[in-house]
């Protein structure tokens, strides 16, 4: 097969392109950004996506740049405990879950496709900007973002958007789509040195649909008894008009903070974890209605480009990285590109449109408003105001929707056992 030219070099694109090298084909990746920096806060990867990177050879480089989640908890206002659950290796699961740096993270893949596929094979400062095909070949036309002017014009056999939430490519499946739709939420986001919480490892949610934190350590100490840094979401409901949204508009921690300033739960205080962080970074929390195709021919989406969620539940990298893998899968059966990605879209629209629309219910987080709605603040130590039963049917069904429920993962580590 001819080239597969990726258009975006973000986690979803980078992985996509060492799945496609590692089934033998020749791609390229196009990157908008002349020169890629580590950039963004926290992200999470879910087992099954660890896997498919640990598959490409990427174990040992995780595991010393990230942290391997132990544990996930849900917790009211005051710090009371809601629901807690082992993670990751802490559950049994074949695979870690991994907390860490975005930006590390698209390094680390970065360097992995330059050393696997060649330097001259990342062409950075290439901002796609249309394309022809026909029944051949397709035709991907690049410019420099900045000052508009034409960069080059690549021939392949595929063209993949990976384009991320205002992707170009995805205007010639919706060509009316507007601006990404709007949660009525915004994001504050930030990481800070801080003493590790709990068993250093533990991701916690903390509050209601009116304001939210979510903290979670990165990186892990340095030296013994060091600092580990730690990131932190903070989510308020924000009546804007938003037009576009973009990752990396800074802003005081200082205006954010005081919202938390009474949320001392004994083993962390929010409010002065937030004010002691340098910069914070603003995201209006949105995502697009999920398509009723990403394929047509030779050209198909991945990532946000295809399926934008807000981040409840923590999916939006781990779904990109399984779209790459599936993608390789697809085009690696001999069937023929046009049909290719139909299998691909086939095999991955559904599951990620289910996903797009649980996280408009908050996804797994959605206990915390049961609890905000049902509680008489009597509730010591631990919340009895909702039935544990519940809480663990709802967190089974939200893993066993993303796809990392630990039978799903037992029958993934023995196929691949078996294979
Ligand atoms: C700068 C930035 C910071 C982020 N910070 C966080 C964070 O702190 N926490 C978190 O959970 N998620 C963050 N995200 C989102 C998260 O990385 C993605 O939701 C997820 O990893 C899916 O990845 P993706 O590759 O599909 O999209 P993205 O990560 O958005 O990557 C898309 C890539 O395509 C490039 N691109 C865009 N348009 C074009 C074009 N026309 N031609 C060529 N290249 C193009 C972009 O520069 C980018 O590198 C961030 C995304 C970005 C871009």
């Amino acid at each position: 097969m001819g080239p597969v030219l990726v258009a975006g070099g973000g986690i979803g694109g980078l992985s996509a392109a060492l799945c496609l090298h590692r089934a033998g084909h020749e791609v390229t990746v196009f990157e908008t950004v002349s020169e890629p920096r580590e950039l963004g806060v926290g992200i999470n990867l879910l087992p099954h996506s660890v896997r498919v990177l640990h598959d490409l050879g990427l174990e040992a480089e995780l595991a010393a740049a990230a942290v391997a989640t132990s544990e996930l908890r849900f917790c009211s206002d005051d710090g009371v405990m809601i629901w807690s659950e082992p993670r990751g290796l802490a559950a049994g699961n074949p695979w870690p879950q991994y907390s860490m740096h975005r930006g590390r993270l698209q390094m680390v893949l970065l360097e992995a496709v330059r050393r696997a596929l060649g330097s001259d094979r990342v062409l950075t400062g290439h901002h796609l900007d249309g394309f022809e095909q026909d029944a051949d070949r397709v035709v991907a036309r690049f410019v420099d973002r900045r000052s508009g002017t034409a960069v080059g014009e690549y021939e392949g056999e595929v063209l993949v958007g990976a384009d991320g939430l205002h992707s170009v490519l995805r205007r010639s499946f919706v060509h009316d789509e507007g601006p990404p739709r709007y949660s009525g939420l915004v994001l504050w986001r930030g990481a800070v040195e801080a003493p590790p919480f709990l068993d250093g490892r533990t991701m916690f949610m903390a509050g209601h649909d009116l304001q939210k934190a979510v903290v979670y350590p990165i990186r892990g100490p340095l030296e013994p008894g060091g600092t580990v840094l730690t990131n932190w979401v903070a989510e308020r409901p924000v009546d804007l008009d938003v037009a576009t949204a973009d990752w990396n508009a800074a802003v005081d921690p200082g205006e954010i903070a005081p919202w938390f300033a009474d949320w001392d739960f004994g083993w962390i205080h929010v409010g002065e974890l937030l004010a002691s962080t340098e910069v914070a970074y603003e995201f209006p929390m949105v995502d697009r209605d999920p398509l009723d195709r990403w394929s047509d021919g030779r050209v198909t989406l991945l990532g946000d480009a295809a399926h934008p969620m807000r981040p409840n539940g923590s999916n939006g990298a781990s779904q990109a990285i399984l779209d790459g893998e599936a993608l390789a899968d697809a085009l690696s059966a001999d069937m023929g590109v046009p049909a290719a990605l139909e299998a691909y879209e086939a095999a991955r629209l559904e599951s990620t449109s289910r996903l797009v629309l649980a996280n408009r219910q908050a996804g797994p987080e959605r206990v915390m408003q049961w609890v905000e709605d049902r509680c008489d603040r009597t509730c010591r130590g631990q919340h009895t105001c909702v039935p544990t039963g519940d809480l663990e049917r709802e967190a089974n069904a939200y893993k066993q929707l993303a796809g990392f429920d630990l039978a799903t993962l037992q029958a993934l580590s023995r196929d691949q056992q078996d294979a």
